[in-house]
């Protein structure tokens, strides 16, 4: 069964996890219905092993450990693309926040990149929004 087709209980909406990403977030996951429009606009889509949508399922299921070890909560670049496109008005950035937070809190980091590996002629080039984004996510 695919991500966006499996089904809801309500031990799932009840569940710690999603409690806690939805208090965090201050965002209703259930508001999402999967229309897609987030990932449809969002500039790192490509680079993600989940794409945005897929992540608010997979939080709506309660289904934390696939979320909190993949990389597209760390491949967001916190642009809000995905805010401002999103009809029902779901802070999709701000609960991808909520999940960094959250894998940080348990001792997750990005496994695959931190900014010393950037080489500087590149971050020097790199928009103010990726290093921002990128200070927020690497250190904590
Ligand atoms: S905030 Fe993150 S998920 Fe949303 S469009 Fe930007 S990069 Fe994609
Ligand atoms: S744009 Fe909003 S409603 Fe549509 S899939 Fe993304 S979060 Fe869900």
């Amino acid at each position: 069964m695919s991500i966006t087709t499996a089904r809801i209980s309500s031990a799932q909406l009840k569940s710690a996890f999603v409690a806690k990403v939805q208090k965090n977030s201050d965002q209703k996951l259930l508001a999402c219905y999967q229309c897609g429009k987030c990932s449809a606009g969002c500039p790192m889509a490509a680079h993600m092993d989940i794409l945005p949508n897929q992540i608010i399922r997979l939080a709506q299921l309660g289904m934390h450990e696939r979320l909190l070890a993949s990389n597209a909560i760390w491949t967001c670049v916190s642009c809000m693309t995905c805010n401002t496109r999103c009809p029902k008005n779901v802070h999709i950035a701000e609960v991808i926040e909520s999940l960094r937070d959250i894998a940080m809190r348990n001792g997750r980091r990005h496994e695959h990149l931190t900014i010393g590996d950037v080489p500087a002629e590149t971050r020097a080039e790199l928009p103010p929004i990726a290093m921002i984004s990128a200070m927020r996510k690497l250190t904590s």
